[in-house]
């Protein structure tokens, strides 16, 4: 794998504010056990975050489980090209008795905001955002999902990433991540594991400043798919958190800087796995770097570009088909003659000489 620079401008949106607000609300919601009502007003709360931006397919899977009524929560997106084939990244909402930010909040809010970035962006296969419940109880909604849904139904799963307690220790450098292979359980998925977990620790290093070790999966809510024959690969945190399943599992005592480092690396990798071909939520002018400007814009003959260093210009139509593909403009001000393109709306990205991104907007050639 290779920096592609337009998931990169995805995988930048991600906000220090934003997975740390989410975090302190889901911790709000205080101890999340089968029985609580904290669990059920944090189901509510992910529901309405879905459904305030727009998604449609939203299924809330309720059962009983021991006197409790619990609920999975799945939101579908379809592919393009594949739409019977699920890339799946999950995360359980459950907590042992405990707010439990660290674990799973830290995966929730990832699983959130992945999906938020990802909405209006076309992606080749479907994509299945779950959230589990009853995990810290032996794995129920992910085993009441598999044996309700995934058999009956022979969903055809490309993979599952499973995200599950991922934010570290507070006072601790928390600049590595576990990625987890299936190296137990059957066996003929095994090596498929291992190439999709390597892939996920490239990726993980191309979108964000986070480490990676390659590490074992056991003990999540991958288990139940695993036994199925699925394809599954985790995130779980380098520097376990001390305060895990006690009532000291709060925001102050874990990193959400890394919980917000991963997210981005969760998004870069969510694009990449499910082959994001569409530049349409950069849908505003968003140049990050305020030293390039590109103008006039709408435009009809000639573009102008003023930068104070050497970049490439990519410019690509709706459906992400490149129209120009990386030319250099060297610092200062250039032309770029575009009077051969036809009139519409396309996307423009530039990128530095390392390849990495440095801005992106719309321009409309008339
Ligand atoms: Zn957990």
């Amino acid at each position: 794998q290779t920096l592609n620079p337009y998931y990169q401008g995805i995988a930048e949106e991600v906000s220090y504010d934003t997975i740390y607000n989410r975090l302190q609300t889901f911790e709000n919601f205080g101890n999340k056990g089968l029985s609580s009502q904290g669990l059920k007003n944090t189901a509510k709360w992910i529901i309405y975050f879905y459904t305030n931006l727009g998604f449609t397919d939203i299924k809330v899977d309720t059962f009983i489980y021991s006197g409790n009524q619990l609920y999975n929560i799945i939101i579908t997106k379809i592919g393009t090209e594949y739409p019977n084939k699920y890339f799946i990244i999950d995360g359980h909402y459950d907590a042992a008795n405990c707010p439990g930010t660290d674990d799973n909040g830290s995966g929730t809010v990832i699983v959130m905001e992945v999906a938020r970035l990802l909405k209006d962006i076309n992606t080749k296969y479907s994509i299945k955002f779950i959230h589990f419940t009853g995990e810290e109880s032996g794995f129920i909604g992910s085993h009441y999902y598999v044996n309700n849904t995934v058999i009956p139904q022979n969903m055809d799963i490309l993979l599952l990433l499973n995200v599950d307690m991922v934010g570290g220790t507070a006072g601790m450098t928390n600049d590595i991540i576990k990625c987890e292979r299936d190296e137990a359980g059957q066996s003929q998925n095994n090596a498929t594991s291992y190439a999709y977990t390597d892939t996920l620790a490239t990726l993980t290093s191309l979108y964000s400043s986070m480490q990676t070790e390659i590490s074992n999966a056991y003990g999540s809510d991958y288990m139940p798919f695993e036994q199925n024959g699925e394809i599954i690969t985790g995130y779980y945190e380098y520097n376990e958190n001390p305060y895990n399943h006690t009532s000291g599992d709060i925001l102050i005592h874990m990193d959400p800087l890394s919980v917000k480092e991963l997210t981005k690396a969760a998004t870069g990798a969510t694009l990449y796995f499910s082959q994001a071909f569409n530049a349409s939520i950069i849908n505003k002018d968003n140049i990050k770097n305020t030293h390039i400007q590109l103008f006039p814009n709408p435009s009809n003959n000639v573009l102008y570009i003023n930068s104070d260093k050497n970049i490439y210009f990519t410019l690509t139509n709706l459906i992400g088909e490149k129209i120009i593909d990386s030319i250099y403009v060297r610092k200062g001000q250039q032309t770029i003659n575009i009077k051969s393109i036809s009139s519409g709306s396309y996307f423009y990205m530039f990128t530095n000489e390392d390849n990495k991104f440095e801005g992106s907007g719309k321009l409309l050639i008339k």
